[in-house]
């Protein structure tokens, strides 16, 4: 067993300069990889006059174009399941996941090799072992292990690491609260918001989760697990060490993570990702300790190279020097602070405006609609849709307020959608820009 806080200790604590030579080698080997087999990327680099060879040093980074997930949904639909952008055959792939899309019912599809898989187990290894969990440890794994890629990588991290792995698929919280409790785990794995609803549920049962044997708690998949509130709230409801982890299904698994000194950010992987922070609207870069989106460039996954990708997520960018475990990676203070656009994240899954009105609106019956999303109980994120049917489409109210529900869940990885009839003229109208997004949700 391995006696030291970093899971690869070469890589963590590199020299900056050595890191950004092996940050520019990877990065020429898979913008070769990309332009000899990916159309989408030979495409976009003909269209940019951008050669592989031309990465000179770190800053030619800024000659590869930019990458957008319109453009990648696009190509999807242009050419259905997977698009252009994939590298191999389709019969290399050995799994499917897909992610709500930005609009309309269309999901983003995304498939991986073998290999990729086994590096999206191996970021997650970084950021559990960093956080402190070691061979000796069970970990529970409070997530559904459906077609949301979500903490599949962690399962086989976890599984790599040696630790006790305890899946819980389709249970009630009760269950999953109980099984905790009985099998001893001591790393329960889930996201901020459910963690909350855990700790709510096990007081209503009067189990004590701070006497359990649990002493470390990672959530990812909401950026509430970097809001300092937040966080002390999940200490003291748990009694344990709360690390936040932050990944996205377009990567396939995390590219920053929380050290157990907990820095009050979370670590870039960045022997494996080259991370960029950018104004948004001029795509210049950001210096330390000024809010900018971040472009993610990910040298692990094959199938579908990612370069430049705009994520839409906001960070504030510090150096190494600013935390004291040692590792000579930046990290993002407070995590992931944002969003640059209007999705929202619900338990997890993506939710853009603009997606569920392409929804609604495919029903003539609906005069006008406003999202709302708001809090249970101070824990559980819901989302409800309000509509206002057509005075002359009453009677029908009863049989497509559950019609819609269904169509919106089945287009958001299943996510129940709360649909309420209101009377006709209640809600908001707008002329220009409208608003019919509200979130009461006291922290994101
Ligand atoms: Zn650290």
């Amino acid at each position: 067993m391995k006696h030291t806080p970093y899971w690869n200790p070469k890589n963590e604590t590199m020299a900056r300069e050595d890191l950004r030579r092996l940050q520019l080698h990877k990065l020429r080997s898979m913008c070769e990889w990309a332009q000899a087999e990916s159309d989408f990327h030979g495409r976009k680099f003909k269209e940019a006059g951008f050669l592989p060879e031309q990465l000179k040093t770190l800053d030619d980074l800024r000659r590869i174009p930019i990458m957008t997930r319109a453009e990648w949904m696009e190509s999807q639909a242009e050419e259905p399941l997977f698009g252009d952008l994939v590298t191999t055959s389709l019969d290399n792939a050995i799994r499917y996941h897909l992610t709500s899309g930005t609009s309309g019912r269309q999901p983003l599809r995304v498939l991986d090799g073998t290999k990729d898989w086994e590096w999206i187990a191996e970021m997650w290894c970084y950021g559990f072992w960093g956080f402190g969990v070691r061979p000796a440890d069970t970990v529970y794994f409070a997530f559904s292990y459906g077609s949301f890629i979500g903490f599949w990588g962690a399962h086989y991290g976890c599984e790599k690491i040696g630790a006790l792995v305890l899946p819980s698929g389709n249970m009630t919280t009760e269950t999953r609260v109980r099984q905790i409790v009985e099998m001893d785990a001591t790393t329960v794995c889930a996201t901020p918001t459910y963690a909350l609803r855990m700790a709510q549920v096990a007081r209503e049962l009067g189990i004590d989760l701070p006497s359990s044997r649990v002493n470390k708690l990672i959530v990812s998949g909401e950026p509430a697990g970097s809001i300092p509130a937040v966080k002390r709230m999940l200490e003291q409801q748990w009694g344990a060490q709360c690390g936040d982890t932050a990944g996205m299904t377009e990567i396939g698994t995390i590219m920053i993570f929380e050290c157990s000194h907990q820095p009050g950010g979370t670590h870039i992987i960045e022997d494996n990702f080259i991370e960029e922070a950018v104004d948004s609207d001029t795509l210049e870069p950001v210096g330390y300790g000024e809010i900018g989106e971040r472009l993610v460039t990910s040298f692990g996954r094959g199938f579908i190279p990612l370069l430049r990708y705009r994520s839409g997520d906001l960070v504030m960018r510090m150096p190494f020097n600013k935390c004291s475990c040692g590792r000579t990676w930046d990290f993002y203070d407070g995590g992931i602070r944002g969003r640059s656009d209007d999705m929202k994240l619900i338990r997890g899954t993506n939710v853009y405006q603009r997606a569920v009105e392409a929804i609604v609106r495919e029903y003539d019956a609906i005069d006008e609609f406003q999202i709302v999303i708001w809090r249970k109980d101070n824990v559980q994120d819901e989302i409800t849709v309000k509509v206002e049917v057509k005075p002359d489409h009453e009677e029908s109210a009863g049989e497509l307020l559950p019609r819609l529900g269904k169509d919106l869940a089945a287009a958001h990885e299943g996510l129940r959608f709360n649909v309420e009839g209101v009377t006709h003229g209640s809600l908001p109208r707008f002329e220009l820009k409208a608003k019919r997004l509200k979130d009461e949700r006291e922290y994101q």
